[in-house]
């Protein structure tokens, strides 16, 4: 495809723009209205310098404005004006952005990209109709499976069967896959390995080593719960070598980010009751999440129940208290491992860890203090990886080229472990390596670990 310059882009995308004064007949456009609509005052921050192109995946990948976070806050500004409806085209532009926040980093005039997309996102949700199969798909997905640990543990036994029994190979020879509703041939294809045992909360209390430093409350998660169910006990292990005692409690569930990215408001905010009823029920020093999408949604409960005035100022103080598991370490100055790793090791940036959270130097300071580990810096550690949360299924190609170019990334740095910090990209990093080799007729020599393994594994049993 012809790949444009910045300007001509600008120039090509300006021209598609309905002109400020062309207003179409009274009722054709809808606008934004109704609850979580996207407001003026975040939304006219934007002066359209352009400094955040280069930082934006999707701009990077396709050189279009429209796949820019400038382009795109453009066509909320056309909405919001009435000049543009919230067409096909337009939301397809708006489902392409992977909510990575790398153009919130980049941005001189402080413009909440992340606040602006979630709100159009509602909007979309609640102005527009999915096609039907998308909108059965959605609902099971973000109000019955991840609102609930024990259905989706239930779907997690029934995949687990899927792939046991034989039912994979039957459906997958059959062709069945490729008539089945809702993308069933790509969520056969990116099924991800499911842990032996997953990890339940069922208001365990894991008692610090020697000293006890500090309570906390830990996030089990929706998705790690069931694919990286050993890195949740190591996670455990790690606190409380480190005199960190660790609650579990049951009544908690999903943090609500998945549905809150996806314009599910009002499910995530049912969420983020549930689970801070949950956490403060032990009250906890520190509430602890090894997953950085997750970590970075409980930082955001305070926003998300602004309004709320029986739950404002506990969201206020969960915000204040929640901590990413490097984050926790670091500030409780972690015992250094004495066992020795001899591996060379790299690390991918979790989007929300970096660019959300502002986390860069804990993980790597946990990975440097590991005896005998080499580690080497990754080429562009700020270009998402391309998982985003739902987003590696519904805009699949996008989401393809962004994790092949992290795959590649990580084999040029030459390390054997490529660590990280959140489960989505754990995942994703996973098919992508998989993936690269296979197209190189390689064999695949780099495997996929959180720092806390790692980090775990350094300190040897107890
Ligand atoms: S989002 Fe920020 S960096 Fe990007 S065009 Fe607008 S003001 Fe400039
Ligand atoms: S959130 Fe990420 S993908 Fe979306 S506009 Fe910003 S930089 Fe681009």
């Amino acid at each position: 495809m012809e790949r444009l310059t910045q300007e001509d882009s600008l120039e090509r995308f300006n021209n598609s723009m309905p002109t400020p004064n062309v207003v179409g007949p009274a009722g054709t456009f809808s606008g934004f209205s109704g609850p979580h609509a996207p407001q003026d005052s975040d939304l006219y921050k934007c002066v359209h310098c352009g400094f955040c192109l280069q930082a934006c995946p999707t701009y990077l990948e396709t050189g279009l404005e429209a796949e820019s976070p400038r382009g795109r806050i453009a066509l909320m500004k056309g909405v919001n004006e009435g000049r543009l409806d919230i067409s096909p085209s337009v939301v397809g532009h708006w489902d392409m952005c992977l909510q990575c926040r790398a153009c919130e980093l980049a941005c001189p005039s402080g413009v909440e990209y992340g606040k602006l997309m979630e709100a159009t996102r509602s909007q979309v949700k609640q102005h527009t109709k999915r096609p039907l199969i998308e909108r059965v798909i959605r609902s099971i997905g973000y109000n019955t499976l991840l609102a609930s640990p024990r259905k989706l543990r239930l779907l997690g036994n029934v995949l687990k069967f899927y792939r046991k029994s034989g039912m994979r190979t039957i459906a997958r020879s059959s062709g069945i896959l490729k008539i089945l509703p809702g993308n069933a041939e790509l969520a056969d294809k990116y099924l991800p390995d499911l842990s032996k045992k997953f990890f339940v909360a069922k208001n365990q209390i894991h008692p610090a080593r020697g000293i006890r430093k500090a309570k906390v409350a830990m996030l089990a998660g929706c998705v790690m719960t069931l694919t990286h169910a050993k890195t949740l006990e190591a996670t455990v292990r790690v606190l409380n070598r480190n005199g960190i005692e660790v609650h579990i409690s049951k009544a908690q569930g999903c943090c609500g980010a998945l549905n809150a990215h996806s314009g599910e408001v009002e499910s995530a905010i049912k969420m983020a009751k549930k689970n801070i009823d949950s956490f403060l029920s032990s009250n906890p020093d520190a509430i602890v999440s090894a997953s950085a999408g997750c970590g970075a949604a409980m930082k955001g409960y305070d926003e998300l129940l602004a309004g709320d005035s029986k739950y404002a100022s506990r969201a206020t103080h969960v915000a204040e208290i929640t901590k990413d598991i490097h984050e926790l370490l670091v500030e409780y100055d972690f015992e250094t491992p004495k066992n020795a790793l001899k591996v060379t090791v790299t690390y991918q940036d979790p989007c929300h860890l970096r660019n959300v959270q502002r986390i860069t130097n804990a993980p790597r300071t946990i990975l440097e203090s590991i005896p005998g580990l080499k580690f080497v810096e990754l080429s562009e550690p700020e270009v998402c990886c391309g998982s985003a949360g739902t987003y590696s299924l519904t805009e699949r190609e996008m989401s393809a080229q962004l994790g092949q170019r992290k795959a590649r990334n990580v084999i040029a740095s030459g390390a054997n472990i490529v660590t990280t910090g959140n489960p989505g990209c754990a995942m994703q990093l996973d098919f992508a390596l998989t993936e690269v080799a296979t197209e190189n007729s390689s064999k695949r020599t780099t495997a996929v670990r959180y720092v806390v393994d790692l980090l775990d594994e350094a300190y040897g049993p107890d």
